[in-house]
């Protein structure tokens, strides 16, 4: 393992102070939640030394809020406690799914919806999840705080938007109005404890008639970043999300995306498996915005 340091602040101030430090003198600093990720990545593809500033004893990035007009999920919270709390999982059954596809139990344990963003791997299966419910990252910088929309945050493979002296403190997501369903699904070549081949997420708000007022998409591991997929939601707005409309979103998210090839999967296999996945999730969120009817 490489070698590192280890701090573990309580207040945003401290943590700041850590980073801004870091940032002066030009050593190497990294924010830790879950460590899912980045104690395999101290263990093997990179060992240079760094400072750890666990962000984990720090109350913002603990909190959990359902409020009547916005829920905020603290970047320290595990996957496994979000999939415990009935209430969160009734409003964003589609978000709580996909952090649920994270690894095992033992992973969901530690794993973080704020670690899988920051990682910035395009297979993150909670980003789509999040753009789609249009997530918003609230970030603590050495000025203060800012906030970013999800789909904007991942800048290129394993790089984030966040400045050396910036880390994530939470997501805040609209609660959803009256009718609106969510889902998220991947598609992996094993059962469970796989990377996305494709992945994507949906969310639609219904009218008391059916049609469909609002609506998000977002896919991952078919471009270098996630991507919000604006034409496949259009193409979802002022229907009654029937077979052609989902197809007609399908097709957008192929369009939207640039995936490689690799051992998972060709570039034209990716393309065509997003598309049955916007499908299916639309289908999906549908159901759910009725049944929230
Ligand atoms: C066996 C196994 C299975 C996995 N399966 C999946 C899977 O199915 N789907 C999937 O998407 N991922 C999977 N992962 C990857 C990983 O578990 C997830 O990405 C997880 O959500 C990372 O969260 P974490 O809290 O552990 O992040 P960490 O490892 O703590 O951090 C990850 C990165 O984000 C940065 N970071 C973390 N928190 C912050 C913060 N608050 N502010 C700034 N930077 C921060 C860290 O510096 C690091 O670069 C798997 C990992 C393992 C080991």
């Amino acid at each position: 393992m490489g070698e590192f340091a280890y701090v573990a602040p309580t207040s945003v101030a401290d943590a700041i102070d850590v980073l801004q430090e870091h940032a002066r003198s030009g050593r190497r600093v990294q924010a830790l939640a879950g460590g899912t990720d980045l104690l395999v990545q101290l263990r093997g593809v990179d060992k240079a030394p760094r400072t750890i500033v666990d962000v984990k004893k720090i109350e913002e990035t603990n909190r959990l809020d359902i409020g009547s007009d916005e829920i905020y999920i603290g970047a320290a919270i595990p996957s496994a406690l979000l999939n415990e709390n009935a209430e969160l999982k009734a409003l964003l059954p589609g978000l709580v799914e996909a952090a649920d596809l994270i690894g095992s139990s033992q992973i969901q344990g530690r794993a973080t919806l704020g670690g899988n963003l920051c990682n910035a791997s395009p297979a993150a299966d909670t980003t789509p999840a999040m753009i789609a419910n249009r997530g918003v990252c609230v970030i603590a910088s050495g000025g203060g705080s800012r906030e970013m929309p999800v789909e904007a945050f991942c800048t290129g493979v394993g790089v984030n938007a966040l400045a050396a002296d910036e880390f994530l403190l939470g997501l805040k997501f609209p609660r959803p109005p009256a009718r609106t369903g969510d889902a998220y699904l991947r598609f992996i070549p094993r059962t469970e404890m796989d990377i996305a081949v494709a992945g994507c997420g949906v969310s639609l708000t219904l009218d008391d008639t059916g049609v469909c007022t609002a609506a998000r998409v977002g896919i991952g591991a078919v471009a270098p970043t996630p991507l919000r997929v604006d034409a496949a939601a259009e193409a979802l707005l002022g229907t009654g999300v029937g077979d052609a409309a989902l197809a007609a979103a399908g097709v957008a998210c192929t369009a939207a995306s640039s995936p490689i090839s690799d051992k998972r999967g060709t570039v034209q296999y990716r393309r065509k498996v997003v598309a049955v996945l916007c499908r299916r999730a639309g289908a999906i969120a549908r159901g759910r915005a009725l049944g929230a009817a």
